[in-house]
C-alpha cells in the first residue's frame, strides 16, 4: 500500500508564514493609477463615465482606494464596436507578435509586483502573502499561455498522409467578466489565452474590486492595438448583461456564481455563441477512518477552509470525516483555528483578513444566526488584532457542529470562513452525503491509502478531487472545469487556449 501523509507538499509554503513578507513600502500604489479610476478603456484610450462608484477598503471602510464607473449603453456599445474593429488584424497578426505581447506584459507586471499587491491587499482585504501569491500567479498566467501558445496554437496534419491541415482561427470579440474573490487571476486566466489566440477582449470586472485588474491593463494598454484590449465596469445586471448578449460577442468567459451563470448562459436569444462558465461550489473534503491528522494535514485543512476568509470557489465548504475520528479532528481544528489572527491585510501579524464587501459580510453574520437558531452548535474562534478598525468587515472563524447533512449551512456556498463538520460511519454514506448537491467543483480526500484516495475520488462527482489537500493545480496549463451546476465541465489542458479558437479543417481531394 502506498502511503500518504497529509500536507506533504510544497504548494502550502508560504501561505501562512509566521512574518509576513512585505517589505515593499509603497504606499502610493493608489496614486500612481488614480488617473485612471473611474474610467473605461475604450479604443485603447480610458475615457470618463457619468457616474462612479466609491471602492472602499474592507477592513476599514471609510477609507476610499478609488473609483468604479459605470458604463452607459453606449460606452459598452462603443466598446464592442472598438473590438469588433480590431478583430480582424489582430487575429492575422503573426503568433510570434501576439506572444511577444503577453511576455513583455508579464516583464512589465512583474517589476510593478508589490505596488499592485498592496492596492489589491487594500481593495480586497486578503492578507499579504495570499495577495502577493494571487499577483504573481497572474503574471506567471502570462508567461506559461506565451509559452503554451508557441507550441500548441499551431497549424497541425492530420490523418495518414497529413494532407488535411487543421488551422486555428480566433472566434473574434471576447468578454471576460470576473468576479470580486480574485479578480486579477481569474481575469488573466481568461484574458492571456483570449489575446494570444487573436481575440480582441472586453473585460468587465466586480464593482467591489476591480482597480488591480484597470492597473494590470493600464500596463498592458501600449502593447496592444487599440480596440484590443478593452475594460467597461458597472451593474452586472446592465453591462455585464449588455455584453454577453450582444451578438457581435462570439465568446463569453463567465466566472462567478452559479446564479448569475444561469442568466448568462440564457442571454443570447439573437446569436449562437460559446459560453465558458467557471461557477460556484460547496466542496467536500472527506477524512477518512485512517486518515493522517498531524499538525501539517489539520493546517492543510485550515487552510482548505480560511484561505482569503473562505471567500474562494474552491474553499473547503464542509468536512465529513468518520464518527471514530471525530473528536480528533474537531479538537486539532479547534485548536488550528483558536490560533488565526485576524487584522488588515497590511499588518504582518494577520493571518486573515476581512470578508471583501458589505453583502458578503452581511450574509455570511445572517446564516451563522440561522445555523444557531436551528440548533447548531457555532464555535467561533481566533482573535482579533489590537488596533483594527471596529468597522472592518470582519468575521472570525467558526466551526460548525451539530449540523444535519441537508442543514442551509451544509447546502450552501457560504463564501465566509465557517466550515460544518459532520461524522460519518460508512463510506458510502459519506459518498452519498458528498455528492448531495448540485455542485460539483472540487473536492478532496484525505487518508494515508492511495488506493483508498484513487476509488474514492473516481466517485465524486466533482471536475477535480485533490488528495490530503485542497488548493489548486500548481501547473498553471491545466484546470478542470466544475461538473454539475458548477460549470460545463470544460477541462484544459493548454492553458484555457481551447476555449478561445475554432479548428478549421483544410482538405485536399482524396482526403
Ligand atoms: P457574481 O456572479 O455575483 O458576479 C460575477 C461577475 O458577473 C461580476 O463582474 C458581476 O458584476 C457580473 N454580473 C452579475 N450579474 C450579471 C448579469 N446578470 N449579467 C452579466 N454579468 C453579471 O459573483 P461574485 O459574487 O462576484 O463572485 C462569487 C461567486 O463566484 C461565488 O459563487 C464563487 O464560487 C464564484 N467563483 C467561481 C470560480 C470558479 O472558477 N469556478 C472562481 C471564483 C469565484
Amino acid at each position: 500500500m502506498a502511503g500518504l501523509r497529509g500536507g506533504e507538499l510544497s504548494i502550502l509554503e508560504g501561505f501562512w508564514e509566521k512574518e509576513a513578507d512585505h517589505t515593499d513600502k509603497t504606499n502610493s500604489a493608489s496614486a500612481q493609477w488614480e488617473d485612471i479610476f473611474a474610467k473605461l478603456l475604450i479604443g485603447g484610450r480610458w475615457q470618463a463615465a457619468s457616474t462612479a462608484t466609491a471602492v472602499r477598503n474592507p477592513a476599514s471602510p471609510r477609507e476610499v482606494v478609488g473609483w468604479v464607473a459605470h458604463a452607459s449603453a453606449a460606452q459598452v456599445e462603443e466598446a464592442i464596436a472598438a473590438a469588433s474593429e480590431a478583430a480582424a488584424a489582430w487575429g492575422q497578426a503573426p503568433l510570434g507578435e501576439r506572444i511577444q505581447a503577453l511576455q513583455t506584459a508579464a516583464t512589465r507586471l512583474r517589476a510593478l509586483e508589490g505596488e499592485l499587491t498592496r492596492l489589491y491587499v487594500r481593495e480586497n482585504g486578503k492578507v499579504w502573502n495570499e495577495a502577493a501569491r494571487d499577483v504573481s500567479r497572474s503574471i506567471e498566467v502570462l508567461t506559461v499561455v506565451a509559452d503554451e501558445a508557441a507550441s500548441w496554437l499551431r497549424p497541425h496534419g492530420f490523418g495518414p498522409r497529413g494532407t488535411v491541415t487543421v488551422y486555428p482561427r480566433p472566434r473574434g470579440v471576447t468578454a471576460v467578466i470576473s468576479p470580486w474573490n480574485s479578480p486579477l487571476l481569474l481575469t488573466m486566466k481568461r484574458l492571456a489565452p483570449a489575446l494570444v489566440a487573436g481575440n480582441p477582449v472586453v473585460v468587465k470586472p466586480a464593482s467591489s474590486c476591480p482597480l488591480t485588474v484597470m492597473a494590470a491593463l493600464e500596463v498592458m494598454r501600449p502593447l496592444f492595438p487599440p480596440g484590443v484590449l478593452g475594460l467597461v465596469s458597472g451593474p452586472g445586471e446592465t453591462v455585464g448583461m449588455a455584453l454577453a448578449q450582444d451578438p457581435r460577442v462570439r465568446t463569453v468567459a463567465f466566472t462567478g456564481s452559479t446564479e448569475t451563470g444561469r442568466k448568462i448562459a440564457n442571454a443570447s436569444p439573437n446569436g449562437i455563441k460559446r459560453f465558458l462558465l467557471e461557477l460556484g461550489g460547496n466542496d467536500p473534503a472527506l477524512v477518512l477512518s485512517d486518515a493522517d491528522l498531524s499538525a501539517e494535514s489539520v493546517e492543510a485543512l485550515r487552510l482548505g477552509v480560511l484561505r482569503a476568509t473562505g471567500q474562494v470557489c474552491t474553499a473547503i465548504k464542509r468536512i465529513h470525516v468518520h464518527r471514530s475520528r471525530y473528536p480528533e479532528l474537531v479538537d486539532k481544528l479547534a485548536q488550528s483555528f483558536s490560533q488565526v489572527a485576524v487584522g488588515s491585510g497590511l499588518d504582518p501579524r494577520a493571518r486573515m483578513g476581512p470578508l471583501q464587501n458589505p453583502n458578503q459580510w452581511q450574509q455570511v453574520r445572517a446564516l451563522l444566526e440561522r445555523t444557531q437558531a436551528g440548533g447548531a452548535e457555532v464555535k467561533t474562534l481566533g482573535s482579533m488584532l489590537e488596533g483594527s478598525d471596529p468597522e472592518g468587515y470582519w468575521q472570525l472563524p467558526s466551526l460548525v457542529l451539530g449540523a444535519k447533512p441537508e442543514d442551509e449551512v451544509v447546502q450552501v456556498e457560504q463564501f465566509g470562513p465557517l466550515v460544518p463538520v459532520l461524522p460519518f460511519d460508512a463510506l458510502d454514506e459519506a459518498i452519498a452525503q458528498a455528492n448531495h448537491t448540485h455542485y460539483g467543483l472540487r473536492a478532496s480526500v484525505w487518508t494515508t491509502s492511495i488506493e483508498a484516495a484513487r476509488a474514492v475520488a473516481q466517485r465524486l462527482e466533482a471536475g477535480a478531487v485533490f488528495v490530503n489537500h485542497h488548493t489548486y493545480f500548481q501547473d498553471l496549463r491545466l484546470d478542470f472545469s466544475g461538473v454539475k451546476e458548477s460549470g460545463l465541465s470544460v477541462s484544459t489542458e493548454h492553458a484555457a487556449l481551447e476555449g478561445y479558437v475554432d479548428w478549421v479543417g483544410v482538405g485536399l481531394p482524396g482526403d
